[in-house]
């Protein structure tokens, strides 16, 4: 027990090797799901130009209450025709521009307009339903961090304050490499012995929402030359992530084969459930993990470890794994050596969130599992987590 490393120490010795990749100006079109690699500075001042906030008529706040002569319409897209004089409207729509000299924008809702006369019936305050130029952001301001996952949000606001192109970092090109004589691919026949290969599949899709680019190299048989050659060109990749052949059988031929192709081992072996195999290493500045091959066993170690190393190559400030807290809707016992990752549906109960333990919690159940939309982290020690207590999870 006291020999497994723990969770923590692991993704520690993980984040200690991630060197951040390099980065480049790229279309704003290209941006989404991209990690900013400087601060985005705005270009223009957001709004650029003192506009109304509504469908209505530009005055000076002085003059109202009062019936005034509607003297121009401003439309969208155009300057004002002239400055507003005392005692003057304008027609103004959402979004235009307000006239100098006027400070205030009463709605067409609470007026009387009848050909060119308004009439405003109530004092209207100065700057109401003004947007002052400026007010969102100033051209040369920092708006968004380096560190920054571009979001729809953030892309709207780079584009609202005319960054086109955004210094992002580099996707990652992440290998993918399953192993096993025993796998055929989804469609072929099943021989005597044989499973489906379905460890490439989750990775892959895994690896899409983390940013990376994804290099699926041949899944190989246990042989040490297939080996050889499958890990030689995926160790060309930023990280490589296999699958299988990490435990202690006979035919786990993956790290005696990292090794023999230089790879520096960082560890083997942490103190999760499941997962316990899971390995990591480094050569040169290529990040190599091996997953264990049970299916849930790579998605659990995937989220573990290889997420937060992909998006912390990618210069994420904060590369997770993201824990949120849940109420814990049965009791779980705790194992004493391993931290557990229970597989769970999370349901909305008023304000909080229940996590139900689903049946089948045993690491080739993919299947049973595909039912979680969360991962339940019940940490080692002794005893239970009793019903009803909180507990972190990660969203699936
Ligand atoms: P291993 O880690 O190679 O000992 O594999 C552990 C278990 O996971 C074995 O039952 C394998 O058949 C199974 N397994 C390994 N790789 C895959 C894969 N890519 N897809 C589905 N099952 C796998
Ligand atoms: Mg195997």
């Amino acid at each position: 027990m006291g020999d497994l490393l723990a969770f923590e120490d692991a993704l520690r010795l993980i984040l200690e090797r991630v060197e951040p990749l390099s980065s480049a100006s790229i279309p704003l079109d290209e941006a989404a799901g991209r990690v900013l690699a400087e601060p985005a500075v705005a270009a223009v001042d957001l709004p650029p130009f003192a506009s109304s906030a509504m469908d209505g008529f530009a005055v000076r706040a002085s003059d109202t209450p009062g019936t005034l002569p509607i003297v121009a319409r401003v439309a969208a897209g155009r300057p004002a025709p002239r400055a507003l004089e005392p005692g003057e409207a304008m027609a103004i729509a959402t979004g235009g521009v307000v006239p100098d000299g006027a400070d205030a924008v009463v709605p067409i809702e609470i007026v009387n307009a009848t050909g060119d006369r308004l009439e405003v019936p109530d004092p209207i305050s100065a700057g109401a339903n003004v947007r002052p130029r400026g007010g969102d952001v100033r051209a040369g301001d920092a708006m968004l961090e380096a560190g920054t996952r571009l979001g729809a949000i953030q892309v709207g606001a780079l584009a609202a304050a005319g960054v086109a192109q955004p210094v992002c970092s580099r996707r990652p090109r992440v290998a993918v490499l399953t192993t096993g004589t025993e796998l055929r691919a989804p469609g072929e026949p099943l021989g005597p012995g044989e499973i489906y290969e379905s460890n490439g599949a989750i990775l892959a899709a895994q690896l899409a929402t983390a940013g990376a680019e994804v290099v699926r190299l041949a899944p190989v048989a246990d042989d040490e030359q297939a080996h050889r050659e499958a890990i030689a060109r995926g160790l060309e990749a930023d990280v490589l992530v296999t699958s299988g052949g990490v435990s202690v059988g006979q035919h786990d031929l993956v790290r005696e084969v990292e090794r023999e192709l230089g790879v520096e081992e960082v560890f083997w072996r942490v103190a999760v459930k499941p997962g316990k195999p899971v390995s990591f290493g480094v050569r040169g500045r290529t990040l190599v993990f091996g997953l264990p091959g049970n299916p849930v066993s790579t998605l659990v170690t995937f989220e573990l470890f290889v997420r937060p190393a992909v998006l912390a190559l990618q210069g994420v400030s904060d590369p997770g794994p993201v824990f949120r807290i849940g109420k814990l809707a049965e009791a779980r016992r705790r194992n004493a050596a391993r931290d557990e990752l229970v597989r769970a549906r999370a349901v909305r109960d008023g304000d909080e969130l229940r996590l139900e333990p689903l049946g089948g919690q045993e690491s080739h159940m993919i299947v049973r599992a595909a039912g979680a939309t969360a991962l339940v982290f019940v940490p080692r020690g002794e005893g239970e987590l009793p019903a009803g207590s909180a507990a972190r999870y990660l969203e699936l």
